[in-house]
């Protein structure tokens, strides 16, 4: 890890970046959408398509300006009021993004995401061949959570990891998330005026995750801790993240040049398949499975699949096909796929040899559990309880 300038050419290489604004830059601190720095944004990513590059925006902000255009001073805690302010605020963010590109010539396209549509395999690929569509016909796609449907059980939450999803759904380089703050520090430099700020790290480094756990503004909804986590996630199919202040001149135009300015946490995991990686991003899954030891060393050092002899309990309610979580005896998950039985069946042939399933249920279709070949490891580390 380095603090202080350090000259890094990670973004340069990069030719398809997913850059998110937040909403404190975006509305100017609540104030409503900031037109000055949006253009400034469009005018860079104008530059930076000239320069070959794609580029695909995640902005925050709808709740921010709805509350503006509704006059409304406190954000509300209601979750139709939320929806509301959103769905006012969505047509202020559209209206700014496609004003700001329109004297480069570039078109912009709405795009609104919840979860689900993530997590259905279908839809996951429909909304990846549109952005793939839009950045082939030169327009710059400008995503946000789709707010007004988005109740708990289907939301991302945040736009910092919904912008570390939509880096992996495009396989972008590179995350750029543009924040009101210069990056990560070692500590707080709101209370702290001796922080250092992290210039380069691992994004997969332990240490990182305490540093950035304070709160964030009280604008936007996700603080530093957020953008870490996003990193990690980004990291995995492995594209870098950059975070800096947004109100850095041509921050956008200078990082793509390969100046460092802010923290770069930088991919080093091996990379996924684009299936495995859909896998790893369900943020809800439909059920959980408590292993043995033996069943966690056969999935994690063996590779091999999971058989029903090493499952300990079974929670939730989920079908043949569902995505689980396969975790031990704390809890911790270590790997995720999808199970061959219904979560009754399951149940039913928890602990037992694969010999015994057609006994026990009348038929056998598979002898394991989650074969391998649906099975992602999410943390390699258990691989020797203790
Ligand atoms: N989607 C929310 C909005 O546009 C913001 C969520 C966030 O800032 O993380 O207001």
């Amino acid at each position: 890890m380095t603090s202080g300038s350090h000259q890094l050419a990670v973004t340069q290489a990069g030719n398809r970046l997913v850059v998110k604004v937040g909403s404190s830059l975006v509305t100017n601190d609540g104030q409503g959408v900031d037109h000055n720095a949006v253009a400034q944004w469009a005018r860079q990513i104008a530059e930076l398509r000239h320069l070959g590059k794609e580029i695909v925006m995640v902005s925050s902000g709808a709740i921010a300006e709805g509350m503006v255009r509704l006059g409304w001073t406190r954000r509300p805690t209601e979750m139709h009021e939320l929806q509301a302010a959103a769905a006012v605020g969505q047509m202020g963010l559209a209206q700014a993004y496609e004003n700001a590109f329109a004297p480069h010539n570039l078109r912009t396209a709405q795009i609104l995401l919840t979860h689900e549509d993530l997590a259905d395999r279908v839809r996951y690929l429909n909304a990846r061949s549109t952005l793939f569509a839009l950045l082939r016909f030169g327009v710059v796609p400008i995503v946000n959570e789709n707010d007004t449907v988005s109740t708990d059980e289907i939301k991302v939450g945040d736009n910092d990891t919904l912008a570390a999803l939509v880096t992996n759904l495009v396989e972008a380089d590179t995350l750029i998330i543009l924040t009101d703050q210069s990056g990560l520090y070692d500590r707080d430099p709101r209370q702290h005026p001796h922080a250092q700020l992290i210039a380069l790290a691992a994004a997969d480094e332990p240490s990182l995750e305490s540093m950035a756990g304070g709160a964030g503004s009280h604008i936007g909804k996700g603080g530093m801790l957020t953008k870490v986590l996003a990193a990690q996630r980004a990291a995995r199919s492995g594209a870098n993240t950059v975070i800096a202040s947004g109100r850095e001149m041509n921050v956008l135009v200078r990082l793509a040049q390969g100046e460092s300015i802010g923290t770069t946490l930088t991919a080093k995991q091996p990379v996924w398949s684009a299936r495995q990686q859909w896998m790893a991003d369900h943020l809800r899954l439909r059920g959980r499975l408590t292993l043995d030891d033996g069943a966690i060393k056969a999935l994690l050092v063996d590779g091999k699949s999971l058989l029903p002899v090493g499952v300990k309990a079974v929670e939730g309610l989920f079908e043949k096909g569902d995505l689980v979580a396969c975790v031990d005896r704390a809890g911790q998950e270590c790997a995720r796929g999808l199970i061959n039985y219904s979560s009754g069946d399951t149940r039913r042939i928890m602990g037992q040899p694969s010999q015994k399933i057609i006994d026990i249920l009348g038929e056998a279709d598979e002898s394991e559990l989650i074969h391998r070949d649906n099975l992602v490891i999410m943390n390699r580390a258990q691989a020797n309880p203790t």
